[in-house]
């Protein structure tokens, strides 16, 4: 039912400053309506060949956000001043369409117990049976009754099968999203890819809020389109017209923050700048870069024209 994510990047954030960020973007979402919600954060360093994957945790509960609160606030063995200058959380309120309301359906819903990859889903998968049985014949045990958990284990699924080729967060979930019917907005997290932030849409909404103090201390939202122009505009400002072009928002080790949500009223007191998506386009943050491109099964008609616009 709403959806609500947080990355920020060069910008240091303790646990508990983000955990609240995340609570308080889910209670905004509040009078949507909802029967549970959820969240999922980064833990500790995964020591792990030097690389900095972090522990993916996940609380659900089913109620109140103030239920999900109290059980966030419980958890053991969490340094809740730790501090991030990179960070991805992403939060859920849901409304059940299958699977009755119950912690393990509430989202984010996960690929395996290790929580590698997760996610929340606004909407319905309406050709989940047809994915369920596929991963079912190839040993996936599913643990919830929700259509949402075959996206996940799809996923999970495919970067298994491309081990090798090393493909990234955007594209994997493109490949995913492509065997996909009916109408969602998804955003995931994953261990294997730290910092990033990967999310699409078709059929339901999904905003970005871009919250990016310069060197020069004023608002502006550097943008650099990917083939050759680059440069600091204020908004706001035409990002692109080319369907073939993907477009880009910030980077260049500048400390800005991102605010996903399923609706403009849980970003607004953070940022007044925002992109609204379009059905079948992936954005994904990765070191601080934003990045939206379009999907490469298309469909026509659509416009190809993304904005940050000033609310
Ligand atoms: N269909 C999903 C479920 O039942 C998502 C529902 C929602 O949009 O909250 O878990």
């Amino acid at each position: 039912c709403g959806i609500f994510g947080y990355l920020n990047y060069l910008v240091k954030r303790d646990r508990r400053f983000i955990a609240d960020i995340l609570m308080n973007g889910l209670h905004r979402l509040e009078y949507r309506g909802y029967d549970s919600s959820g969240i999922a954060f980064d833990g500790d360093n995964i020591e792990e060949n030097n690389n900095n994957k972090r522990a993916c945790i996940v609380v659900r509960q089913k109620g109140k956000v103030e239920e999900l609160e109290h059980a966030v606030k419980s958890l053991e063995n969490i340094d809740w001043n730790g501090e991030f200058s990179i960070h991805v959380g992403i939060a859920h309120t849901r409304w059940a369409t299958h699977g009755e309301p119950s912690a393990v359906n509430s989202h984010p819903q996960r690929s395996d117990e290790q929580n590698q990859f997760v996610c929340v889903h606004n909407g319905i998968i309406t050709n989940y049976k047809d994915i369920k049985q596929f991963l079912i014949n190839r040993n996936y045990i599913f643990e919830s009754e929700t259509d949402t958990e075959v996206v996940i284990k799809l996923v999970k699924y495919l970067y298994d099968k491309h081990k090798n080729e090393n493909i990234g967060f955007q594209k994997l979930i493109e490949m995913a999203c492509s065997q996909l019917e009916g109408a969602f907005a998804l955003l995931f997290k994953s261990i294997h890819y730290p910092g990033q932030l990967c999310a699409t849409r078709r059929g339901s909404p999904m905003v970005i809020g871009v919250k990016c103090a310069d060197a020069f201390g004023s608002n502006h939202i550097p943008v650099m389109f990917s083939k050759d122009l680059r440069g600091v505009f204020s908004p706001p400002l035409l990002i692109t017209d080319q369907a073939t072009t993907d477009l880009t928002v910030a980077g260049n080790d500048r400390s800005i923050e991102y605010y996903f949500a399923s609706d403009a009223s849980a970003i607004i007191e953070h940022t007044n700048q925002v992109i609204f998506m379009e059905d079948d386009d992936l954005a994904v943050v990765n070191n601080g870069t934003l990045t939206i491109h379009r999907a490469q099964h298309e469909v026509s008609g659509q416009s190809t024209i993304r904005e940050i616009i000033e609310l």
